[in-house]
């Protein structure tokens, strides 16, 4: 027989799987990288094998913008579910719930709480890190003592902020410095979920007071929804243990709205689910779409010129970046504007996964009269096989004199 779950219980769950997520996931190699991970030096994002360039951060741009909808979408249906139950603030204070309960013990406690918090304080700032810095480079020179200063001092200025958060903060921290928490009413209606005291049963109070004494942020929920709220669900578990001594259910209950009167379906869930989705299949569209190569023409220093044997001569750099994560072979091809035309370009341009390199183009015409002024060419670089078929323009300069 399954013990019964409580709010806790599955909180707990929720929790640890979460922090597991959060502290495993730099570790979690995909195609030779961290499957999440921002690389400053070469200014790339690692996401899930896809390496995306800061070129390319349109992506992101577009990957933050439904994120954002998505919370939006979360806290209009499900309150502060987020809060409760996920948020890294909520999941490490309850992971040192032991300094609350250990300051009352006397000295000696207190300095071995406040001992371990800064421990895990100190691995929580490195798994922050870890977004940046490889996991794989980070431990191993943390260990041998190569661990570079810059890198040491973020790591002691972030342990030192998240152990300040922890021994002092905690869950104040929810209801006066998270800007989440301003926004939500907000973003609330009248079908948000809440917590609530069952309003046609509020006559079978027994006035505990226990849902007020484990509530972290000091509420009484019988006083009706209140914006410190952060959902932890404590009240309920609380309430339900003190009604089940006299054979009752709790009086205290997640409900969509107020007594519980609202919908899931509304005009409003409507509106900003759809804004979620469409920009969730925008994300997908341009992620599949992105072509991965940058080509730019840029002038080479050698000027337009006139030769003696009356051939005109146009110089370019053509700087290639290979964004992708394989090596493409480009063909350069410049529309045949004349029929005397020659480029110095034949063969395909290998460019190694992640390379970058420039390359010089020359231009030959033979000088007619029917030729003057300036042209705009196009210059099409591609590689079948890869999908890649790009177009740049250019001009072409016939000077006057030799
Ligand atoms: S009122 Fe209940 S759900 Fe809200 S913070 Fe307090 S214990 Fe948690
Ligand atoms: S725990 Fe339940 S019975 Fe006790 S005061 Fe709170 S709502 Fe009333």
């Amino acid at each position: 027989m399954w013990p019964k779950m409580t709010m806790r219980s599955w909180r707990w769950i929720t929790e640890t799987l979460q922090a597991i997520l959060i502290v495993g996931l730099p570790f979690i190699k995909i195609r030779g990288e961290s499957a999440f991970r921002f690389d400053i030096p070469t200014l790339r994002l690692h996401v899930f094998g896809c390496t995306i360039w800061i070129q390319e951060f349109f992506i992101v741009l577009v990957a933050a913008i439904f994120l954002t909808l998505l919370i939006v979408f979360i806290t209009l249906v499900f309150g502060r579910i987020w809060c409760g139950w996920l948020c890294p603030q909520t999941v490490l204070v309850d992971f040192t719930a032991f300094v609350d309960k250990t300051s009352r013990k006397g000295l000696g406690h207190s300095i071995a709480s406040y001992a371990i918090t800064f421990l895990i304080s100190a691995i929580v700032a490195a798994s922050l890190i870890w977004y940046f810095v490889s996991p794989y480079d980070f431990i191993p020179a943390f260990l041998s003592g190569t661990l570079g200063a810059t890198t040491w001092g973020f790591w002691i200025v972030l342990t030192a902020i998240i152990f300040l958060n922890y021994a002092l903060l905690r869950h104040k921290f929810c209801s006066t410095v998270c800007p989440y928490a301003k926004l939500q009413s907000v973003l609330f209606d009248k079908s948000t979920l809440i917590i609530e005291l069952e309003p046609d049963r509020a006559a079978e109070c027994i006035d505990c007071r226990s849902c007020e004494k484990v509530c972290p942020t000091g509420i009484d929920i019988r006083h009706g929804i209140d914006a410190a709220c952060i959902n932890c669900a404590e009240c309920i578990d609380a309430c339900n243990r003190v009604m089940s001594r006299s054979g009752k259910k709790g009086l205290i209950r997640y409900a969509f709205g107020p007594g519980g009167g609202g919908r899931v379906l509304r005009p409003n869930s409507f509106l900003a689910g759809s804004f979620v989705v469409i920009f969730f299949a925008l994300y997908v569209y341009i992620s599949f779409a992105r072509v991965g190569i940058d080509v730019a023409v840029l002038p080479h220093d050698m000027q337009p010129r006139t030769t003696e044997d009356q051939k005109v001569i146009n110089a370019y750099v053509l700087s290639i970046k290979n964004m992708l994560d394989k090596p493409v072979d480009l063909n350069v091809t410049v529309e045949k504007f004349d029929e005397t035309l020659i480029q110095s370009i034949k063969g395909p341009i290998h460019v190694k996964a992640g390379g970058m390199d420039r390359y010089p183009l020359f231009l030959f015409i033979r000088k007619s009269p029917a030729i003057k002024g300036t042209r705009t060419i196009t210059i099409t670089v591609d590689d079948a096989a890869a999908g890649i078929h790009i177009k740049k323009e250019a001009h072409f300069v016939i000077p006057d004199k030799l």
